[in-house]
C-alpha cells in the first residue's frame, strides 16, 4: 500500500479515529469518526478531503461524528453493515466478504459480530491493515453485548488467521490495562513480561500501542491462546482445551 498511509486522531475519552489517506490524491476515508471536531482538524492540517467513511458498529463511540462530517462535506461515501437500522446516513451497505475499493484499495468485509449483533472488520488485502473495532484490543477482547461467546470465539478465530503481520487498527487503547491480567494466566509466558514493559514505556511517552501487531497478540493475547495448556491449567481444565465460555467468565 505505497500510496496509502493511515494516521490516528485521538477522540472522546480512550477511541480512535483512524484516516486513510491516498497520498496521491489526499484523499482521506475516516474508520469510525466517534466525533466530528478531531476529524475536521485533522483534515485541514494535512490538507486532506474526505470522500468515504467506514463503520464498523453501531455504538455512539463509533458513530457519534456521522452526522455532523455528512452535514459539512458533500458527496460523503459512508459504508455500513446492512441490516443495521441503528446506523443512520449508511449510503453504502455492506455484507459479509464483499469487496469495497477504499481510496484506491481494496477492502474485504469480515463478519465479526459478537461485541453487537452486526459488527463488521475492515480488511485491506494489500496492506495487511485490520481496522476492527471492537471485537479485539491489545492484551484482551471486547464486550460480548449482543452475541454468544461462541460468536466471539469466531470472529477472533477469523482474525487469528489473517497473515501474522497484520496491523490491527483498533479502537480503544486498553493494552496496559489488559495485559497484566494476561500475565496472571500464563506466568511463565516471557513475552507477555516484555510486552508490559514495552507497554508502559510506549504510554509514559504518551504514545500509541494501536496498531497492534498480530503476532504479538498471538504471543500475549490470552484471547488468542484459548489453547494454550498452562492457561487452560490456570483455568482449572485438566485437559488442556478450554472452552471460549470458560475463557469468557473468568475475565
Ligand atoms: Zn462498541
Ligand atoms: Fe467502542
Amino acid at each position: 500500500m505505497k500510496s496509502v498511509n493511515i494516521l490516528t486522531v485521538e477522540a472522546l475519552r480512550d477511541n480512535y479515529i483512524f484516516l486513510l489517506v491516498n497520498t496521491k490524491t489526499n484523499e482521506a476515508a475516516a474508520v469510525d469518526p466517534s466525533d466530528a471536531k478531531p476529524v475536521i482538524r485533522a483534515l485541514t492540517e494535512h490538507n486532506l478531503r474526505l470522500t468515504s467513511i467506514l463503520l464498523t458498529h453501531h455504538h455512539a463511540d463509533h458513530i457519534g461524528g456521522v452526522a455532523e462530517l455528512n452535514a459539512s462535506i458533500s458527496g460523503l461515501k459512508i459504508f455500513g453493515p446492512a441490516n443495521e437500522t441503528r446506523i443512520p446516513l449508511i449510503t453504502h451497505p455492506v455484507n459479509t466478504n464483499d469487496e469495497v475499493i477504499i481510496c484506491g484499495e481494496n477492502a474485504i468485509v469480515l463478519d465479526v459480530h459478537a461485541h453487537t449483533r452486526t459488527h463488521i472488520a475492515w480488511y485491506f488485502t494489500g496492506s495487511n491493515d485490520l481496522f476492527s473495532g471492537d471485537t479485539l484490543f491489545g492484551g484482551t477482547c471486547g464486550a460480548i453485548f449482543e452475541g454468544t461467546p461462541r460468536d466471539m470465539f469466531e470472529a477472533l478465530c477469523k482474525i487469528a488467521l489473517l497473515p501474522h503481520s497484520t496491523r490491527i487498527w483498533c479502537s480503544h487503547e486498553y493494552t496496559s490495562m489488559f495485559l497484566p491480567e494476561a500475565l496472571r494466566f500464563e506466568p511463565s509466558n516471557y513475552k507477555i513480561a516484555q510486552r508490559i514493559a514495552k507497554v508502559s514505556k510506549i504510554r509514559a511517552e504518551g504514545k500509541h500501542t494501536v496498531p497492534l501487531l498480530l503476532s504479538e497478540e498471538l504471543d500475549t493475547n490470552p484471547f488468542l491462546r484459548f489453547n494454550n495448556p498452562e492457561f487452560a491449567n490456570a483455568l482449572g481444565c485438566p485437559t488442556g482445551w478450554p472452552t471460549f465460555e470458560q475463557l469468557i467468565k473468568i475475565s
